[in-house]
């Protein structure tokens, strides 16, 4: 067993004395980090109390993780975004209709100060040991239903600012075709950004550790989602990437597909000498045996699984997205943790 940190995402974070309770909760669970979720209403609100409520975890002895959660809906997650509620342009469009979406285009000056000012400011205040870059993307192309594609033609983004910098690059107008140039034009900025960030959160606080962590998907020679982190070489490598980290899978997916995900997620994050992060489904969805989730971290852990998360705290309850046995959820994935927890 392998495991050295177990931890689950919180939101709704406001009064650190509740916060508390909370804190305790996840180490009766055990717990060893917390991943603060953070909006940008949270970020731009609870500032004081985000400070607080961080340095209480820390003083419990949690590690603490920031989540960019939702911002500019480029990161995944619920929240809505103020940036696209302040900004009526700076948006991600469409290649073949020419609509703005409801999604900021992060190659934008605009935005690229905006989250830069957001990471400095987490990174200068916040007592946090780390980032976490939670489930990057463009706005679409997604979820290519066939290995013949399909589904999915349209993609994003192909705004005025997208069109200038893809032709000072290769020296034609951007195609509305995604063709090898513009998916490695849209790679190449995806990272940039994320590097960018990565680099000033660290000249703050340099013992930060970034956790870069992007969809399971299948990304084989006939299947990916072209979303722009599909490239997990490309991600692992790169500066923006301690640990590297694939998101939740459906419990309706075969294990064979647990397993190759996190084969390839270990085997990725080793090639380039990091860290790697696996996540349990902690909300929304369980298994028909609450027993199955421990069979999964014991999976995890056997195969060189080195952080375990759950998404989310007490199974979501009290939320849309709650499992529907959340609080039964919530307690096997501490009896989890607790099993493959190497203490
Ligand atoms: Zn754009």
């Amino acid at each position: 067993m392998a495991v050295r940190e177990t931890g689950v995402s919180y939101y709704g974070l406001s009064h650190v004395e509740h916060a508390e309770r909370d804190f305790q909760e996840m180490l009766d669970h055990n717990c060893t980090a917390v991943l603060l979720a953070l909006s940008e209403f949270d970020i731009d609100f609870w500032f004081p109390n985000i400070k607080a409520v961080a340095a209480r975890a820390k003083d419990m002895g949690l590690t603490v993780y920031l989540d960019t959660w939702g911002i500019g809906k480029w990161f995944g997650g619920e929240p809505p975004s103020l940036f696209l509620t302040n900004n009526p342009g700076n948006r991600q469009i469409s290649a073949t209709t020419g609509e703005p979406l409801a999604a900021a285009c992060f190659h934008t000056t605009a935005f690229r100060e905006y989250f830069f000012e957001i990471c400095e400011r987490l990174a200068a205040e916040v007592e946090a040991d780390g980032f976490f870059w939670d489930e990057p993307h463009y706005a679409l192309p997604k979820s290519y239903a066939s290995i013949t594609g399909g589904a999915g033609d349209d993609w994003t983004c192909r705004c005025g600012f997208c069109r200038r910098s893809f032709e000072a690059h290769y020296g034609y107008d951007m195609p509305k075709l995604l063709t090898p140039e513009v998916k490695r034009f849209r790679q190449d900025r995806a990272l940039d950004i994320l590097e960018a960030a990565s680099r000033k959160i660290k000249k703050i606080r340099p013992s930060s550790k970034i956790i870069c962590c992007v969809h399971a998907t299948l990304g084989s020679y006939y299947v990916t989602e072209n979303r722009g982190y599909d490239n997990w070489d490309k991600v692992a490598r790169s500066d923006a990437c301690d640990v590297f980290s694939t998101t939740i899978l459906s419990y309706q997916l075969p294990r064979s597909f647990f397993r190759s995900i996190t084969q390839r997620t270990v085997d990725v994050a080793r090639r380039h000498g990091k860290c790697c992060q696996r996540w349990l489904m902690g909300y929304y969805q369980e298994p028909e045996d609450l027993g199955e989730i421990q069979q999964i971290a014991r999976l995890y852990a056997e195969m060189g699984v080195e952080s375990l998360f759950a998404w989310t705290y007490r199974g979501g309850h009290g939320t849309v997205l709650a499992a529907p046995r959340a609080l039964g959820v919530w307690d096997a994935v501490g009896e989890a943790f607790g099993e493959v927890l190497e203490r």
